[in-house]
């Protein structure tokens, strides 16, 4: 059996006439002679009816935060309106299919609800479908507890369950169609002159949706790298050949940035020593952070201070900690933490002078760098952030 599964995200299945462009899809894949599986997504983005901001806006946050488990019953409705109404217009065009939940799929997971990670794949209603000549289109972004209960697997799990069930079909690809021609060099968006990357590795990849370009799930890269499927990334709405994720990226390629993405949100914060001399929780403030699961990132240990950013959601929770330990602090709200990806630049001097020096020529202060082997982070304010990373693109020359 040539399984493909194909994952249409909430902008392609939004509307009729996208619909008829995901059926191109699913037709020509079949005239290829695989196998397909649907994956979908809730229809639209907020504000449209079955939207998933939509559908939690129904209720309160008392119940967000109190009952998580109810609130993936509510936000596993949109994926599940989305499959019948794919599939109404498959067989509308002749293609015999069937609309199948995330539980029906036999994705099992834990009962950490809003953020449930799989622990096994059951197939058989999905090989089944396949069999009896069915399309199987599947609710993404779900799954169900060993107990029956409805679980989701975090925002933009979609692509998770799309890369869970490549690996648990051993299917020849994951192709996940979105509403942009493929990764590019930075969020179009954002940049206008933003460049298709034609193949990228699985690592780079990670990085770029880790560090914040929403295009993919990271979670989604991990899955299909481990499982070693390859995945594609391509557009929904044109014939464009997208982009190729696997092993090594394009070694042609010579300019050591692959590409540049961000992560608002974040605060830094300043602790230090001689505003909290009588105070022993100054040394222990990192592991009480740590056990109380706020997680702190861009870290710089100093004798006299320590910096680092939280992000903004944590920040109330953060305040509440440094006043229970009577410890002062000073902090910028709205950072962007830019982080400029390339694993060629490992080892290849005049790179960070490169980048502050792009962001000197628009007058942007650098708050705070951090650097690894494939990434280098820039965080500024906010307000600055398509500023940064536009001239960012210019400075590395990115664009097409
Ligand atoms: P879907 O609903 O198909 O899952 P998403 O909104 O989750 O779509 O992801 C697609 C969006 O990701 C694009 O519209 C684009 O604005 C954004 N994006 C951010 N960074 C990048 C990037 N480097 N390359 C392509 N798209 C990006
Ligand atoms: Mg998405």
């Amino acid at each position: 059996m040539k399984i493909i599964v194909q994952k249409f995200g909430g902008t392609s299945v939004s509307t009729h006439e996208r619909r008829l462009m995901v059926i191109n899809k699913i037709i020509k894949a079949k005239e290829e002679g695989y196998l397909p599986v649907v994956v979908v997504s809730a229809m639209g983005r907020k504000g449209e009816p079955y939207a998933t901001d939509t559908l939690l806006s129904l209720v309160s946050n008392r119940l967000k935060e109190r009952n998580k488990l109810a609130i993936d019953s509510l936000m596993a409705c949109g994926e599940i309106i989305s499959t019948v109404v794919m599939t109404d217009e498959l067989l509308e065009k002749g293609i015999d299919a069937l609309p199948i939940t995330g539980g029906q799929a036999g994705i099992i997971t834990d009962d950490n609800y809003n953020n449930a990670s799989m622990i096994r794949l059951e197939p058989n209603g999905i090989l089944k479908a396949l069999a009896e000549g069915k399309v199987p289109v599947v609710a993404g972004f779900q799954g169900i507890t060993e107990n029956g209960f409805t679980t989701t697997l975090g925002r933009g799990g979609s692509d998770v369950t799309a890369a869970l069930l490549g690996v648990a079909l051993n299917a020849e690809g994951v192709e996940i169609y979105t509403d942009v021609d493929g990764i590019m060099t930075a969020d179009p968006r954002i940049v206008s002159e933003a460049s298709l990357i034609e193949a990228i590795s699985y690592n780079e990849l990670f990085q770029f949706a880790d560090q914040g370009a929403k295009v993919i799930h990271p979670r989604a890269v991990e899955v299909a790298m481990k499982g070693n499927i390859p995945l594609i990334i391509k557009n929904t709405l044109s014939e464009c050949k997208g982009t190729i994720i696997n092993n090594t990226g394009d070694s042609s390629l010579e300019n050591i940035i692959t590409g540049i993405t961000h992560m608002s949100n974040r605060v830094q914060v300043k602790v230090s020593l001689n505003d909290n001399k009588d105070n022993e929780n100054y040394y222990s403030l990192l592991n009480t952070l740590a056990e109380d699961s706020i997680s702190i990132d861009l870290i710089n240990v100093f004798p006299e201070e320590s910096i680092f950013t939280i992000d903004g959601n944590d920040f109330d929770k953060f305040h509440n900690i440094m006043n229970t330990l009577g410890l002062k602090y000073s902090y910028i709200p709205n950072c962007s933490k830019v982080a400029i990806i390339g694993s060629r630049m490992r080892g290849i001097p005049g790179v960070m002078a490169k980048i502050l020096k792009s962001l000197n020529s628009e007058k942007i202060k650098v708050l705070q760098t951090a650097d690894s082997h494939t990434t280098i982070w820039c965080l500024v304010e906010s307000k600055y952030t398509d500023k940064a990373i536009n001239a960012l693109h210019r400075g590395f020359s990115l664009g097409s």
